[in-house]
């Protein structure tokens, strides 16, 4: 008899939710990264697949294995292939030892890795692009964590001037009077591993068009060891859904043992069936192809397999 060959590596999970791709992977406890290329920024770097490199930033939400595995490689590659330095936003309260592990393997490689490390005190932003900035904010785990949105920021004209014609504008801008108003249009809300708690209903996360969040445990009798791990439960999902603001919530650090089908039904059972039409799992590799191929169809364009 011969040995069977290893089994082949997964594909990333991918949803189009435009203007958004969100591809990457994530099984709980091996390994999670999810990218958002439209925004430059990937979420977590548990392992670091080729598609992910080009991210220029990597957003981490706790120190896990599952969540840093692929970091070093990330910053060592993309030196490797010339793509610029890689800057690493994450908790104030773990910054410190992201740099020394990036240190370690500097002086394992011998080379001069370029890294960038940007630590977030709770609710600090950067900004990571043209009228775009991602903010951290404490979660909880058992280790420090943190959750991040990414939040557009707008100036609208105030109410009572709208109607007003452009000189007038002009003239009372000149006079010094604020016209516009600030808008914050929070676009993602990511939730690495977490505990239900206040955060989950922060307004720009509850307000997010596209929250994507772990859900470890669907089981009734597993209730515990979600608590106990400090992680989110499907009863969790459930009731968050009742606030959410969403427009599609994704789930992700589905442990390898979750059945996709049971997973799915007992959120049908405690929601109703209508609830599910905003849920999606990253890695659902069937129901998401089937749903990119009904997308390619509605744009006019014939899906090759
Ligand atoms: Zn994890
Ligand atoms: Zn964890």
């Amino acid at each position: 008899m011969l040995p069977k060959p290893p089994p082949r590596e997964s594909s990333l999970g991918f949803l189009f939710l435009p203007p958004f791709r969100v591809q990457g992977l994530s099984i709980a406890g091996e390994a999670t990264c999810v990218q958002i290329p439209e925004l430059d920024v990937c979420f977590d770097m548990g392992a670091c697949p080729r598609a992910v490199l080009s991210s220029s930033y990597v957003a981490l939400s706790h120190g896990h294995m599952d969540h840093v595995g692929g970091l070093a490689y990330y910053c060592s590659q993309r030196r490797f292939q010339g793509m610029g330095t890689g800057t690493i936003v994450c908790d104030a309260r773990i910054a410190g030892a992201v740099r020394r592990m990036m240190e370690g393997y500097r002086d394992l490689e011998q080379q001069q890795t370029l890294f960038e490390v940007t630590p977030l005190e709770n609710d600090e932003q950067i900004q990571i692009k043209n009228n775009i900035s991602l903010r951290g904010f404490h979660t909880e785990h058992t280790a420090p964590s943190m959750g991040f949105t990414v939040i557009e920021h707008r100036t609208k004209l105030k109410p009572e001037f709208t109607e007003l014609p452009q000189e007038k504008l002009k003239e009372l801008k000149d006079r010094g009077t604020e016209i516009t108003r600030k808008l914050e249009i929070p676009l993602v809300a990511y939730l690495g591993d977490t505990a239900a708690g206040p955060h989950l209903v922060r307004e720009d996360v509850r307000k997010a068009k596209i929250i994507i969040t772990e859900c470890t445990f669907f089981e009734p009798d597993h209730k515990e060891r979600a608590k106990i791990g400090k992680h989110l439960h499907a009863e969790d999902i459930a009731e968050w859904l009742r606030v959410a603001e969403c427009e599609a919530m994704i789930l992700i650090h589905v442990s390898r043992r979750t059945h996709l089908g049971e997973a799915r039904s007992s959120i049908a059972k405690a929601l109703g069936a209508r609830a599910l039409e905003r849920v999606h799992f990253l890695m659902d590799h069937r129901a998401n192809r089937e749903r990119y191929e009904r997308q390619l169809i509605e744009a006019g364009v014939q899906p090759t397999r």
